[in-house]
């Protein structure tokens, strides 16, 4: 058994959960240990064990050495919505929001959307579980359309996925009211405005949420969580996840599928044989939203999609510029990637699609390139001598139609990434022809 599992007191949009347990206490699997205040979720242990340390930021538990795959099942409740609030189901795709007020909206004339698009490049854990469990999917969505009255939902997946598209139409049978949407491999076909534009050609604005287009989007492995509540009274304390990279067991994904929460990604990266020899960085989710951790504090969540260890970043001593997108990096990140490549900021602008709305950067129309040239032109008059994107997969395509004829040779944030996998870097999209 690992040392200790830490269960942060926020996996969730909202605000940090109280400990509703005590240093000293014993805990078995599946107890709640962490109840929101307002906006938030439960936080259940993943292990039975002692409660050994409580900080503002989360709880550590000293699990038992021996441990069973049985589990404290959550109270019963009368509505889907109440079930999934006390398994503390929250978005597995990453953004972590509270599955349960998600699940209170009444869309009479609207649409369950399951996202299974696994919109990030190189992990696997989400086709993986829909090629290993479609049922449990299928039934998540059934679950959904019940809680919210919907009465037709939408399978968003690449149609790249030839296996995941056969299990669920086996599935799904002769049920007309679930359709399948089949998407490009481009980034970000899986942007909730993105999904909603593909399937009913309408841009929502960025303030706008799904349910003002009458829909409700829901990640696979949220549709298997919630189907995991209802059935069979598990709360979430597992979760899948793809292990990538610059691993001894080589460069193929590992995919392990409900790993406790709070286990250390160290140990998991060691189940695939360690690190091979010198790595860049790792990071935690997909190579254009992952976040850089340190190895020997990182954990799993909730959310925790993917470890990836990268080879070492390129080395380019020289004055670059930085071109900021809402869907990829922001510009902390890109920022952390150009220090890391010794490189001199002189300037940073964003995509023009980009607003800011609270704080955050939204994209206008994700996926759909509004021109970079004006953009590049800016960070070539700041003194860039070369430039560092974020870019989707349509935009990078037009930063290379434009910075190399400019004289600015480009790299992208996710280029370490891709480089470690051997998978295309984003640059030119291929024309129709060599696709
Ligand atoms: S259009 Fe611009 S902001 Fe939107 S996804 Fe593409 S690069 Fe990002």
């Amino acid at each position: 058994m690992e040392q200790f599992y830490s269960f942060p007191l926020k996996m969730h949009v909202g605000g940090p959960d109280t400990p509703i347990v005590k240093e000293g206490q014993r805990i078995k699997r599946g107890e709640c240990i962490a109840e929101p205040k307002g906006l938030g979720a439960k936080i259940h242990s993943s292990v039975s064990g002692n409660v050994v340390k409580i900080t503002d930021s989360a709880i550590v538990i000293k699990p038992d050495d021996k441990q069973s795959e049985e589990y404290v099942k959550i109270k019963k409740c009368d509505s889907i919505a109440d079930t999934v609030y006390e398994a503390g189901v929250v978005g597995a795709g990453g953004a972590g929001f509270p599955t349960h007020i998600k699940l209170k909206t009444k869309l009479s004339n609207g649409y369950i959307i399951a996202n299974c698009v696994e919109c990030e490049p190189v992990l696997h854990h989400n086709i993986g579980r829909i090629e290993k469990k479609p049922e449990e999917i299928i039934k998540g969505i059934r679950y959904a359309m019940s809680s919210t009255g919907a009465k037709k939902a939408y399978i968003a997946i690449k149609s790249k996925h030839l296996e995941a598209i056969k299990v669920l139409k086996n599935c799904l049978k002769n049920d007309n009211s679930i359709q399948i949407k089949e998407l490009p491999d481009m980034y970000p076909m899986g942007e909730e405005r993105a999904i909603i534009h593909a399937i009913f050609d309408r841009w929502l604005e960025p303030t706008q949420l799904p349910a003002d287009a009458d829909c409700v989007v829901l990640n696979a492995e949220t549709l298997f969580n919630i189907t995991m509540a209802v059935e069979y009274g598990k709360p979430v304390i597992d979760k899948d996840i793809t292990v990538i990279g610059k691993l001894k067991s080589g460069i193929e994904p590992n995919v392990f599928f409900q790993v406790p929460v709070g286990t250390s990604i160290k140990s998991l990266i060691e189940k695939c044989g360690g690190i091979d020899g010198e790595y860049g960085e790792l990071i935690i989710g997909g190579p254009y939203t992952g976040t850089s951790q340190d190895i020997d504090t990182a954990i799993v969540t909730k959310t925790s999609g993917g470890a990836i260890v990268t080879i070492p970043f390129p080395e380019y001593k020289g004055p670059i510029g930085l071109l900021v997108c809402a869907c990829g990096a922001n510009e902390a990140r890109l920022r952390d990637v150009a220090s890391k490549m010794n490189s001199q900021v002189v300037g940073v602008t964003k995509c023009k699609n980009v607003e800011e709305i609270k704080g955050a950067n939204k994209c206008k129309t994700p996926g759909h390139c509004p021109g970079q040239a004006q953009a590049i032109m800016y960070l070539k008059k700041q003194g860039a001598k070369r430039v560092l994107i974020s870019n989707c997969s349509d935009c990078s395509n037009t930063v290379m139609c434009c910075a190399p004829k400019m004289g600015l040779p480009v790299y992208h944030h996710t280029d370490h990434v891709f480089r470690t996998v051997n998978y295309p870097l984003t640059r030119r999209l291929p024309m129709e022809h060599e696709s």
